[in-house]
């Protein structure tokens, strides 16, 4: 589970509908689409990853960075050039927002926006869709909407029910991975197919061409991060290289 196989092949079921759109641009206003979202916790490369299996598919999908987690840095050099490159592959780029306490929609709609246009201006893009991280009842009920920008949990594209189970007949099918666990059930051939509006939303941090299981995926990532700040320390301090292998080996993470 969670390996790049069986990603393909969720894309694969969708593909195969011939109803899944690229983008939510793509999708609103129609009674019949299949769309698929990234909200990009920890690692941008994790997303990179991601992004790659679906062209090499001919598959596109949007995805949501944040700029106020503490594990990324947006602006990198090299996570921003990646995020170009996914850009000019065709994938779409928008922002996710984290409430970070703020419970007051006009409060929470100025900084949505004004998260967008740093983003537009830092990625010379224009940026026009957003999806909420951790979004509370009160939030997804107020169902927040901006001429010319889309929320990926407005009533288009997601269907608010406080009681939601996998069983739920809503207008739109909702399925999520959050942690390894799929909440609203599994994107099976059935749950794709057998609903006329779906909405998927794949962590990309939870998947890797071998798929691990969910501790052990947090010690891949874990991993991943540890040997980031080495590198990042030994290209900083020329020092460093002659403490480097024995950091690395010092390390038990496999
Ligand atoms: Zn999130």
């Amino acid at each position: 589970m969670f390996s790049f196989d069986d990603y393909r092949e969720i894309i694969r079921i969708i593909k195969s509908t011939g109803r899944g759109c690229n983008s939510y641009r793509e999708a609103l206003g129609k009674d019949d689409f299949i769309l698929m979202r990234h909200d990009v916790e920890y690692s941008v490369k994790r997303a990179y990853d991601i992004a790659k299996v679906e062209t090499s598919m001919d598959f596109r999908s949007t995805f949501f960075f944040q700029w106020t987690n503490n594990s990324y840095n947006l602006l990198s050099k090299r996570n921003q050039d990646m995020i170009r490159d996914m850009h000019e592959r065709g994938q779409n780029i928008g922002l996710h927002f984290a409430l970070n306490g703020l419970t007051d929609i006009d409060l929470i709609k100025a900084q949505i926006k004004k998260e967008i246009d740093l983003l537009s201006n830092m990625l010379d893009m224009e940026i026009t869709e957003f999806s909420i991280h951790r979004p509370s009842p009160d939030v997804l009920r107020a169902n927040i909407k901006f001429p010319g920008i889309i929320n990926a949990y407005q009533d288009d594209f997601f269907t608010f029910n406080e009681n939601t189970t996998d069983e739920s007949k809503l207008e739109v099918k909702y399925m999520s991975d959050a942690n390894h666990i799929w909440r609203y059930g599994y994107p099976t051939e059935d749950n794709i197919k057998g609903n006329k509006k779906v909405q998927i939303l794949v962590h990309p941090f939870g998947w890797t061409k071998q798929g691990y299981d969910n501790y052990d995926n947090y010690r891949s990532l874990v991993r991943e991060k540890y040997e980031e700040m080495i590198d990042s320390i030994d290209k900083e301090c020329k020092d460093f290289g002659e403490y480097r292998d024995g950091f690395i080996d010092g390390v038990t993470l496999k």
